[in-house]
């Protein structure tokens, strides 16, 4: 796919304040490695060996949302924690020097190795095993970065909790979405942090956890109770969100691809919606481009480097 911003293609604009030349949008969160094995003929066995009939290797975590949005042309800054090995070299180098993302706000983290998420796919199914731990950027670093940002977007940890509530009385508009957290511990603290958010983005399964709900419908009714803009991805089955500012409901399916490797889906959704979001566009025009960006990621193995770029987009975006 296209790493390099296509100018022709810019619809933030004409909304943008030109004079203030900060960013589009803040991503915060800590950057993974990411080891992607696509075609398994089958899951792996204790003491069996397998092939895979494709591998990719890129940067992961925070930077999935970071390089789409980027490729959207979005001016996107990054906060994150980068570790202090050869994965950490690589990934800064990626987001810096080839997919235009401005680390001025990132830091390396002495002695911390990245955490690395392997992803293994059986017929477009896929297992994840991951090693280590989040280092979080703390709030201090992100408080007061920069006034201009128009958007930010974070995982609804309890790291990130001051940081939302000031960007929040700062007038900055919050994109929210969260990682799996199978116990569930998290989540009645989580459930708290989104009144700081504009707008929520969970897979099914996050929300229907996020809330108790037992079916993904009554999971997006349940969210919009409690954040302006709910959207709730269905994976294959497309995306559905309400939102409530506007009075808009919205249900649009997938398209049908064939899915090779949906890591990082979701962060490729995200960033479009964002983008649509801060172009002003109706909902449902919002939804349609994350599908349809999202759509295009997954035909790709390649995590986030699978991401389009305008380039990609533009014949399928009239
Ligand atoms: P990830 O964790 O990989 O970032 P996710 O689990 O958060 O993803 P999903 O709901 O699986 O998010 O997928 C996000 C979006 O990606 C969907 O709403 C859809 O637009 C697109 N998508 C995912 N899987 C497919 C598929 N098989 N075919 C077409 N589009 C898909």
């Amino acid at each position: 796919m296209d790493a390099t911003p296509d100018r022709r293609f810019d619809p933030l604009s004409s909304v943008r304040n030109q004079a203030d030349g900060g960013f589009d949008l803040i991503l915060a969160g800590t950057v993974f490695q990411d080891i992607i094995f696509t075609g398994l003929p089958h899951a792996p066995e204790p003491g069996t060996e397998i092939w895979s009939e494709g591998m990719g290797s890129c940067p992961g975590g925070v930077a999935n949302q970071a390089i789409a949005a980027a490729r959207l042309g979005l001016k996107t800054g990054l906060a994150a924690a980068f570790g202090d090995d050869g994965y950490g070299d690589y990934n800064w180098k990626i987001l810096a020097g080839q997919e235009h993302v401005d680390l001025s706000l990132s830091r390396r983290v002495a002695g911390w190795h990245s955490p690395v998420t392997v992803s293994l796919s059986v017929d477009h199914d896929r297992s994840l095993v991951t090693h280590g731990h989040p280092a979080p950027v703390t709030a201090s670093e992100l408080i007061g970065q920069p006034p201009p940002a128009i958007a930010g977007i974070a995982e609804l940890g309890l790291e990130i909790e001051p940081w939302a509530k000031a960007a929040h009385q700062a007038g900055v508009k919050l994109f929210g979405d969260v990682g799996w957290d199978p116990s569930g511990e998290w989540a009645p603290v989580r459930l708290e942090n989104l009144q700081y958010f504009h707008a929520f983005l969970p897979n099914q399964r996050e929300a229907m956890a996020f809330t108790g709900k037992d079916n993904p419908w009554s999971a997006l009714y349940a969210l919009a109770d409690r954040v302006p803009v709910a959207v709730v991805t269905l994976g294959a089955q497309g995306a559905m969100a309400v939102d409530s500012e506007t009075g808009e409901e919205e249900w649009v399916p997938s398209l049908p691809v064939t899915a090779f490797d949906p890591t990082g889906a979701g962060d490729c959704f995200d960033a479009a919606f964002i983008m649509g979001s801060l172009a002003g566009w109706p909902l449902g025009n919002r939804l349609r481009f994350a599908n349809l960006c999202a759509s295009l990621a997954v035909q790709e193995v390649g995590g986030s480097l699978a991401a389009p770029g305008w380039g990609d987009i533009a014949d399928w975006w009239k």
